[in-house]
């Protein structure tokens, strides 16, 4: 009666080494394991990819560098996305972890604490979120040139619209903006910006959600199975209706199942009435309201009553369940599974 959450971690590590294998041969695979590994485990997936290879590691949270360090602590780059304050001056100290610059302030005031230390600049390529913009680079040139600079990077917008002009515009930014630096290595391409083709590998490349096949119909191999247990079933007469504000009305006699996993799991409440869950391949419908723990599916079509039925596996993907819920599949795994059984297959 307990809902399980599988993490393929062979899986995993054969997605980095395809990423790898068809990036350019000077670029190194890095590994995006911000928000716990997009959920599912640092402590598995992080020393998984550094078995596999990886080297270069980006966290969104110093918090996230210093457990990050605990799993693998030797022989590789962490690197922390979401800035430096002086608050992890002794982080970057004591673990060598190094803070991505995202503007002046940030700058100067890691120069004040560790002018010898590595440090990496982020440059704002057009996203208006976080990095120097053309400005504050011109200004700071001075600082800059005195860093111990070891890697810069910008974040592309539109990566995964591949007919985008705007991808190109970043990269011919970024290139001109870095063109006085270079000797130093350079990174612009998340899961996305692989896959817009070799000259956007640059140095370092930065995937996360392709790692857990989070992209369709690029060759990435399925990495989550998520199966719910089915808590009780009920008979319906015409005219009935299921879950919350009775949303929905049966026109005919039905069997429904209640099964664990509602929004508080991740299993988004836009999917009311119109998510599935599988039972050997067949699709069950959502009826009704998602609720916070449980969800109620059709299940009058099948012929027996099934103790669980399969979220995510083969028959739907993380990229099926994102397209349902209208959401993108980093927000699926994120959002998923907290209160779920996790197991781990090599
Ligand atoms: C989250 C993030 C990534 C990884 O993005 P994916 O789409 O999961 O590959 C890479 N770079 C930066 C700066 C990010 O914030």
């Amino acid at each position: 009666m307990i809902a399980t959450l599988e993490i393929n971690l062979d899986n995993i590590k054969k997605n980095w080494l395809y990423l790898n294998k068809i990036s350019s041969e000077k670029t190194q695979t890095g590994v995006v394991l911000k928000a716990n590994a997009y959920g599912l485990g640092v402590s598995k997936v992080g020393p998984t990819l550094w078995e596999a290879g990886a080297r270069n590691f980006f966290v969104a949270t110093i918090e996230e560098a210093i457990e990050l360090n605990r799993y693998i602590p030797k022989n590789r780059k962490i690197y922390v996305l979401n800035g430096y304050s002086e608050r992890h001056k002794r982080a970057v100290d004591n673990f060598s972890i190094i803070p991505v610059l995202n503007s002046p302030k940030q700058l100067s005031s890691f120069l004040n604490f560790h002018s010898q230390k590595k440090a990496c600049l982020q440059i704002d390529v057009g996203m208006n979120r976080l990095g120097f913009q053309e400005r504050e680079l011109r200004e700071c040139q001075q600082k800059i040139k005195s860093l111990n600079l070891d890697l810069i990077i910008g974040h592309l917008s539109c990566a995964d619209d591949t007919n985008s002009p705007s991808n190109k515009l970043a990269l011919q930014y970024f290139r001109a903006k870095t063109a006085n630096l270079p000797r130093i290595k350079k990174s612009i391409s998340a899961s996305h910006g692989i896959f817009l083709g070799k000259s956007y590998n640059l140095d370092v490349t930065r995937p996360g959600i392709a790692l857990y096949g989070g992209i369709r119909n690029q060759g990435l191999l399925e990495v989550i199975t998520v199966q719910l247990p089915v808590l009780q079933t009920h008979e319906m007469n015409p005219g009935e209706g299921v879950g919350y504000g009775l949303t929905y009305t049966t026109k005919t006699k039905k069997r429904v199942a209640t099964l664990f996993g509602g929004y508080a799991d991740g299993i988004m409440r836009n999917l009311s009435q119109k998510g599935f869950v599988h039972y050997n391949g067949e699709p069950c419908p959502i009826l009704g309201r998602v609720s916070m723990d449980l969800i109620t599916v059709d299940i009058s079509h099948l012929k027996t009553t099934p103790e669980k039925l399969t979220l995510l596996g083969k028959s739907q993907t993380i990229n099926d369940l994102a397209d349902q819920a209208e959401t993108i599949t980093h927000e699926i795994l994120t959002s998923l599974g907290t209160r779920f059984s996790k197991s781990y297959k090599n």
